[in-house]
């Protein structure tokens, strides 16, 4: 790559699923990069292979982009300069170059009917090779242009016989490339079959689309997962014949994410009880879901400062950055070559650090939602940013803010009266009377007098404090929890207050 090309890279996903920890972390490599060097961030759907077209993924994949914040410059929603930029509204432009690829001897045209290659697979199958691909040692037996008389390929195809187009792999050539998280890479190209290039029905793979579409995009830079490593001599062989090896872009192949034991998957969320999707997913066609981040109360400053870290650091020890840090900092060449593991306990402690950090304002709209989901309204705006700002450090999940912040706007339904019982008498009973008393005819309301005037009134009836703070807690909240119990005091107000106490002590 000529150093002077403007940075262009792209997220190329098919629309066969939901986008989960890995799709979203390549998503993220790619936008921190592109942002990084002032450069494009394109997302291209590629929907070549209608088999496995999933209705919704799309939609999925571009709400998922927007709750992210990893928006691209150009894509079928975006629009841009290099459209369309979903494969299947290209299909039209590939053919040529599968054609010319067969012009050069890159590649040929094939006959063989699915029966027919079914029984090449049975006849040639032996212990060693259970599944013999259609490759430089069986491409003689088939049905091909390489076999087959020029008169007789003519006639086939002024026919318009069924045919696809297959790369011809060179028998015992090395491919190399430098990839910029595992550096100098290399196959032996007679290890890889003679992949199909453009189907029968016109439409081109994967592999021709990919090429075809990085060069067309002006693409500078492929980042991918690194499932696609055994692909790229293919690709390289393909950017060779068609445009010439320094049109090529860049690579990087980026480890996987993995789960408790191996490659992190679906059934490791069910398993484990985490969420693997960016947001819940909905298998249309079997109806099942699957829990994403966004649903389990993750915010998503916090879901990019995990994925960034998770098989990448910037060489100190600094764990949480916030987006311009990332692009900032980001490098792909301190991408890990190595997989990353996946740690869903680690993955709250950033959600934890992320509620702190942020302004509960930030994130209100969302925990409003939650409550008002529990039947509990916010009447009291005013009250609603002081109180999320006193039980932020308690939430590490979103959901948690129910339990943490519900019973200011709504009086507990449940009261740990065990917790009181037992220890409960005269005196005490006489100390919250006398307390409400002295709460009604007081004029100031703040947690610190309200702390002063209840330890001086215990020190005169000589009770402990402690012995009365459990008591006055559990009539304001419910139960054993939450922050400063005058901090609660002070935001309840005096009214709530006190008619939360006379209320408990009548079930006493
Ligand atoms: N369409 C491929 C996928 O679904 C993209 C691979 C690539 O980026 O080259 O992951």
């Amino acid at each position: 790559m000529s150093s002077t090309k403007k940075v262009r890279v792209r997220f190329a996903p098919s629309p066969t699923g939901g986008l989960h920890l890995g799709g979203v972390r390549t998503v993220l490599y790619n936008y921190l990069f592109a942002k990084h060097h002032g450069g494009d961030f394109i997302l291209r759907i590629e929907d070549t292979d209608q088999n496995r077209y999933m209705p919704g993924a799309e939609d999925y994949i571009f709400n998922c982009l927007k709750w992210t914040g990893l928006e691209p410059d150009e894509s079928p929603v975006h629009g841009g300069a290099f459209g369309p930029y979903r494969q299947s509204e290209r299909k039209p432009l590939y053919r040529q170059y599968a054609e010319q690829l067969v012009k050069n001897g890159n590649a040929y045209y094939a006959f063989d009917t699915p029966e027919e290659l079914e029984k090449m697979r049975a006849n040639f199958k032996t212990e060693q090779n259970p599944s013999p691909q259609y490759d430089h040692t069986i491409r003689s037996a088939m049905r091909n242009s390489l076999t087959l008389p020029a008169n007789e390929v003519e006639k086939l195809l002024a026919e318009n016989v069924r045919h696809v187009i297959r790369i011809k792999m060179p028998e015992n050539e090395t491919v190399c490339f430098t990839d910029m998280i595992r550096g100098e890479v290399s196959f032996n190209t007679s290890v890889v079959d003679d992949k199909v290039l453009l189907k029968a029905d016109g439409m081109p793979t994967y592999h021709l689309a990919v090429v075809v579409d990085d060069y067309l995009m002006q693409i500078s830079h492929a980042f991918r997962g690194e499932e696609w490593l055994p692909s790229a001599p293919v690709h390289i062989l393909l950017w060779k014949y068609l445009f010439g090896a320094d049109a090529m872009p860049q690579w990087a192949h980026l480890p996987l994410i993995l789960g408790p034991n191996g490659k992190l998957s679906k059934r490791d969320g069910a398993k484990y009880g985490f969420p693997v999707f960016a947001m819940n997913w909905t298998n249309p066609a079997t109806g099942e879901l699957t829990e994403g981040f966004k649903e389990k109360g993750f915010l998503p400053e916090a879901f990019i400062n995990l994925l960034a870290v998770l098989g990448w650091n910037d060489g100190s020890e600094q764990e949480i950055f916030t987006k311009p840090e990332l692009i900032e900092k980001f490098s792909i060449e301190r991408v890990h070559s190595g997989g990353a593991k996946f740690d869903y306990e680690k993955a709250k402690w950033f959600n934890h650090e992320w509620i702190k950090k942020l302004q509960a304002s930030d994130y209100q709209l969302q925990v409003k939602e939650l409550l008002e989901n529990k039947g509990i309204a916010v009447t009291d705006q005013a009250q609603f940013i002081p109180v999320l700002d006193l039980v932020k450090e308690r939430c590490i999940l979103l959901p948690d803010f129910v339990e943490q912040a519900g019973f200011f706007f709504k009086a507990p339904e449940k009261y740990d009266l065990d917790a009181i019982k037992p220890k409960w008498n005269e005196s005490k009973q006489s100390f919250f009377v006398a307390l409400i008393r002295s709460f009604e005819l007081s004029n100031t309301w703040n947690a610190h007098d309200l702390e002063t005037g209840f330890k001086e009134m215990a020190a005169a009836r000589q009770i402990k404090p402690g012995e009365l703070l459990l008591p006055l807690r559990i009539m304001l909240v419910g139960g054993k929890f939450g922050p400063g119990v005058f901090q609660i005091a002070e935001l309840l107000g005096k009214e709530e207050t006190v008619t939360r106490i006379k209320y408990l002590l009548t079930l006493l």
